[in-house]
């Protein structure tokens, strides 16, 4: 059997490898020059670590990331509002997308590799599966489902960046007045950290002027990194299915959700050993993505109305007392409620 992926992003070629195990015969199209991946950091929930797992490239991931337990959530001000439990709770991996896109290229052949393919239409490829990984601005998507509507401005903008340190922090998340901060530190030192802000898409701001007031290290961090990358955040309203005949939707083109629970890439490495997991049938995909994908699309955007978007003073007041008188493994039930995912029996 033999499938074409489109896209070679984190979740076509952790695709590629997936189906690879299962005995298929892969092509992965990139429109890109090269294959590669920008961005800053990304949290390896453990969800997606198994999938790595299964995949043969977790070990690799855990040398490239760090994996920690302590951290938690913090107010803009520097006070701990909830601690990651530290008993009982699987690690995160803190990593670069780079890193974790580089695990994945090197767990493939060069020669199913084809960059600078750009695919127009599904009618050029000759396979018996196509897995679209276009991407949120999916063409595949738009050509099989020319009704559904396509992505929409959610409201947000975030900064992205790689400090170089060295630092020595815990992972933690940070919720102020209508924005949060992220920090992920890598295991060199260096630390990935994310801002993100409520604003009309395209607003002309400075991030640092917006977070000067914002508890240390964010000021230093966002001071020292030398390339500051901008993103305006998108969703993917819900669609009605995941599939078309022999093609399936994967990763950002299937449920591009906002990144308040930092699951996106975690829901495409899921898409993709499900995939195989189904044995590349599209109805089986169906059945097992869209309910899962679609509830952490919701819980992504239940997480910002309680974090990104809470603006006024009471109502941040009233969250922050809220997170300090849960337990801790409620308090952070947000970061960790999809964590329990297993891979699912796989083909004989
Ligand atoms: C600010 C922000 C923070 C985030 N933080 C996290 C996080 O902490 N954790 C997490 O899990 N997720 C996070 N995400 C989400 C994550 O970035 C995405 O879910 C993930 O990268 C999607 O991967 P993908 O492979 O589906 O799509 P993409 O990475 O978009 O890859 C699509 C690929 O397809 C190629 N392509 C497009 N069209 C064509 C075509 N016609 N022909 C051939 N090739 C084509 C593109 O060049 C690209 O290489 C975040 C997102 C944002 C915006």
């Amino acid at each position: 059997m033999k499938a074409i992926v489109v896209g070679g992003g984190i979740g076509g070629l952790a695709t590629a490898v997936s189906l690879r195990r299962v005995g298929w015969e892969v092509q992965v199209l990139e429109r890109a020059a090269e294959f590669g991946e920008v961005g800053a950091g990304i949290g390896v929930m453990p969800n997606a670590l198994r999938a790595l797992e299964w995949m043969g490239v977790a070990d690799e991931a855990r040398r490239l990331g760090t994996s920690r337990v302590s951290g938690g959530i913090k107010a803009s001000e520097g006070r701990w509002l909830a601690h990651l439990p530290e008993v009982g709770q699987e690690k995160i991996i803190a990593m670069h997308r780079a890193d974790l896109h580089g695990v994945l290229l090197r767990a493939l052949p060069p020669e199913i590799l084809f960059n600078n393919v750009e695919v127009r239409s599904v009618q050029e490829l000759d396979a018996d599966l196509v897995v679209a990984a276009d991407g949120i601005n999916s063409r595949l998507r738009a050509e099989l489902l020319p009704d559904a509507p396509g992505p929409v401005y959610a409201g947000a903008t975030a900064w992205r960046g790689v400090a170089p340190g060295p630092f020595d922090l815990p992972i933690s998340q940070t919720l102020g007045p209508g924005g949060e901060a992220g920090i992920l530190p890598l295991a060199d030192g260096r630390v990935c950290w994310y801002v993100s802000t409520v604003a009309p898409a395209h607003a002309d701001l400075d991030p640092a002027e917006l977070f000067a007031g914002w508890h240390e290290p964010i000021p230093t961090l966002m001071a020292t990194t030398p390339d500051i990358l901008r993103h305006d955040i998108y969703e993917l309203p819900l669609l009605p299915t995941f599939v078309s005949g022999r093609v399936v939707l994967l990763g950002d083109a299937a449920h591009a959700m906002v990144p308040y629970m930092g699951q996106g890439a975690c829901m495409a490495l899921e898409d993709a050993v499900t995939l195989a997991a189904v044995d590349g049938d599209p109805a089986r995909y169906d059945a097992a993505r869209r309910p899962r994908a679609q509830a952490v699309w919701k819980a992504s955007r239940m997480a910002g109305k309680f974090g990104i978007e809470v603006r006024s003073p009471l109502a941040l007041a009233v969250r922050n007392f809220a997170l300090r008188a849960m337990p801790g493994q409620v308090a952070v039930r947000g970061m960790t409620r999809f964590s329990a995912w297993q891979v699912p029996a796989m083909p004989r």
